[in-house]
């Protein structure tokens, strides 16, 4: 069968339907329906913007411009290649079952419960963060770009989260910078995981951007302060040739799966928390022993110890980094890949 047939054979809204998105969901042209991206959006699309078009083969949002068509519907909805994607949406117009027998079926039963308002944010959100974590105002505005930074509710509290267009895990903490407090279920905690993660995902690693394999470089850190350091630095060093992803955790032991072909290829650098029991740096181990069975280029690692913040304070993370003392400047240089 050929592309095209396929196409005229599984239609959008059929799709849409079977990969379970959100509706309602028109059965023709030109009908507005709301953005599958609301979170692209400043105000969640209330007013509906993405309609479809070419006899129901082809989907456009006139207010984010996310465009295209079955097959990059399949890429970004399950995390797959083009080529995947392709090999997918053909199998699945011949009428095959939507989970070939090779991928775990539990995988995506989960859904990630994301906040009603996940929005990205305005300019008072970003430079919120931006003091709260000491960082350049204009990186936390590249993270909102990236797609890995958005605002929301969580538990009545305002927060940042980190997540990305997977939509496999996402972390909450809130903008007053204070802990989320005890529940009956739930500790006294500094950041919050969304229900339906899965942490062994690194975020990050699904960027909105359109060509994310142009990256040659990904700099795997732990957590998302450090994420948005990543993107500090590499704002501030005119260095965009990076994708930074974060780790949200060191007790999570593998990375996904899915995630590990993303590394083939590619220059690696890990950047582990210096834990005063050493657990950071033998996670970011175990993580550098998988990336490099996945066929990363090279591996490198980064670490804190011996490095003084301005205020006299050791350095333990990379968002510490952001704070080093002036006269430690060839350090801060050699924080990039
Ligand atoms: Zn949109």
């Amino acid at each position: 069968m050929t592309i095209t047939e396929a196409k005229a054979r599984l239609p959008l809204p059929e799709l849409a339907r079977r990969l379970g998105l959100p509706g309602p969901i028109p059965d023709r042209d030109g009908k507005a329906f709301t953005c599958w991206w609301p979170d692209r959006h400043n105000n969640g699309d209330r007013h509906p913007s993405m309609s479809f078009c070419y006899r129901l083969t082809g989907y456009k949002c006139h207010a984010c411009g996310m465009k295209g068509d079955g097959i990059t519907l399949l890429q970004h909805f399950l995390d797959l290649s083009q080529q995947d994607a392709t090999k997918r949406f053909v199998e699945m117009a011949g009428g095959q079952p939507l989970s070939p027998p090779d991928t775990a079926p539990s995988e995506k039963k989960k859904r990630l419960h994301l906040p009603t308002d996940l929005r990205r944010g305005t300019v008072d959100d970003w430079q919120a963060v931006a003091d709260i974590r000491h960082l350049d105002v204009c990186s936390v505005d590249l993270a909102v770009e990236m797609g890995v930074l958005r605002f929301g509710t969580v538990h009545r509290f305002p927060c940042w989260i980190v997540i990305d267009e997977s939509r496999r895990v996402a972390e909450a903490r809130r903008m007053d910078g204070q802990p989320f407090p005890k529940t009956e279920k739930l500790p006294q905690r500094k950041a919050h995981t969304l229900y339906g993660s899965d942490k062994s995902w690194p975020v990050g690693l699904r960027p909105l951007h359109t060509k994310p394999h142009l990256f040659k470089k990904i700099m795997v850190v732990e957590g998302g302060p450090d994420l948005l350091a990543a993107y500090h630095f590499l704002y501030t060093m005119h260095a965009m040739d990076a994708l930074p992803v974060a780790m949200l955790g060191r007790e999570n032991h593998h990375l996904h799966p899915e995630s590990l072909r993303h590394f083939a290829g590619r220059q690696v650098k890990l950047y582990p928390h210096a834990d005063p029991d050493g657990g950071g740096e033998a996670a970011a181990c175990r993580w550098a022993e998988e990336i490099h069975h996945a066929g990363a280029a090279e591996i490198s690692g980064f670490t804190f110890p011996g490095l003084t913040r301005e205020d006299g304070q050791p350095v333990t993370d990379l968002n510490d980094c952001t704070l080093l003392a002036k006269k430690q400047i060839t350090e801060i240089e050699s924080i990039l890949l």
